[in-house]
């Protein structure tokens, strides 16, 4: 049913957890952000390219973003998805388009992290990360709780200057590989997160879950963690009923995930697919028009 929605339907919805089209009108939302404490990472929506020109073009539209961060003095770093840049045309492309947007990064001490997408290409990302990590150490990964695998990946990878972003995963992935018990995500999640912390990496807690966030906090305040170890991440415009503004008020960080591009009605399917109950929301749109 959501595919036949009409994009006008889906639009006001989307402008919640979408912050444009433009770079423009994004470089607005990401001041507004930032003016509320919350620092914030951009996403050029978008995945799997069709062309090498595609990747190329988006590849350019990351690096001259880097420039715009800088020049707009936002408080801001950027993720990416490998196949917006290639990998699944052609490993080689993604490579060369990695190292364009990476000496960005160097060039204007910013940051970059890699999105984790599904399965298939877990190790081309891991690898990837690791062939470039020690010359370009302002980048991270993401590691996701429902993989079965992620904790042992955390003992490989774990140490000083490693960056990931822990989330439970958005993908639909085989029981053979990934928990499927909220309970067992929730607890994969905690324990990966306490290996990171605890083997000196830097762990971004990104998920809305109220208890697990609390679970966290709990641990983090007992082992008195300092809070340059760690950030709370969360996709702009969930709501979050005041927490953020809590995590802000005892001096963690807290970053917002930030989308934007012309690719974002897929993106708001893939949000009202995990909360049907803003769907009532959408059609009662759809009606009052
Ligand atoms: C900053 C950030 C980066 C991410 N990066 C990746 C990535 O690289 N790879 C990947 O596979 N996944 C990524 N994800 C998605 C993640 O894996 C989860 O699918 C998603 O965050 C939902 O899980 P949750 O931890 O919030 O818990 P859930 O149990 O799913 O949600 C907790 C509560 O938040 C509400 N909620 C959750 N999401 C939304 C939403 N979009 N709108 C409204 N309410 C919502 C739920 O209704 C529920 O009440 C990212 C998530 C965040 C926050």
């Amino acid at each position: 049913m959501l595919r036949i929605l009409p994009r006008w339907s889906i639009h006001p919805f989307a402008k919640t957890y979408v912050a444009g089209e433009s770079v423009e009108e994004t470089v607005l939302v990401v001041k507004k952000v930032n003016d509320l404490g919350f620092t914030c990472t951009l996403d050029i929506l978008g995945e799997h390219v069709q062309s090498a020109t595609e990747a190329e073009n988006i590849t350019r539209e990351y690096c001259d973003l880097y420039d715009v961060i800088a020049s707009e003095n936002l408080d801001c770093n950027i993720s990416i998805k490998l196949t917006h840049i290639g990998l699944s045309l052609d490993e080689t492309i993604a490579v060369n388009n990695l190292e364009r947007i990476l000496k960005q990064v160097k060039k204007h001490n910013n940051f970059l992290r890699i999105d984790m997408e599904n399965s298939p290409y877990t190790q081309d990302t891991i690898n990837l990360y690791q062939d470039y990590v020690s010359d370009y150490p302002n980048m991270g990964i993401v590691l996701q709780a429902y993989l079965k695998r992620s904790l042992e990946d955390v003992r490989t990878l774990n140490g000083p200057g490693f960056n990931t972003r822990v989330c439970k995963g958005i993908y639909d992935e085989p029981e053979t590989i990934a928990f499927k018990d909220r309970a067992a995500i929730q607890d994969n999640y905690f324990h990966i997160t306490k290996e990171i912390i605890s083997g000196n990496g830097f762990a971004a807690i990104a998920t809305h879950d109220i208890p697990l966030i609390d679970r966290i906090e709990d641990w983090i305040e007992s082992t008195q963690v300092p809070s340059d170890r760690f950030e709370f991440q969360v996709l702009y415009g969930v709501p979050m009923g005041g927490r953020l503004e809590r995590l802000l008020d005892k001096g963690y960080t807290v970053r917002q995930y930030v989308p934007f591009g012309p690719e974002w009605f897929d993106y708001s399917l893939r949000r009202l697919k995990e909360n049907p109950k803003i769907m009532s929301y959408v059609l009662g749109n759809l009606f009052k028009r």
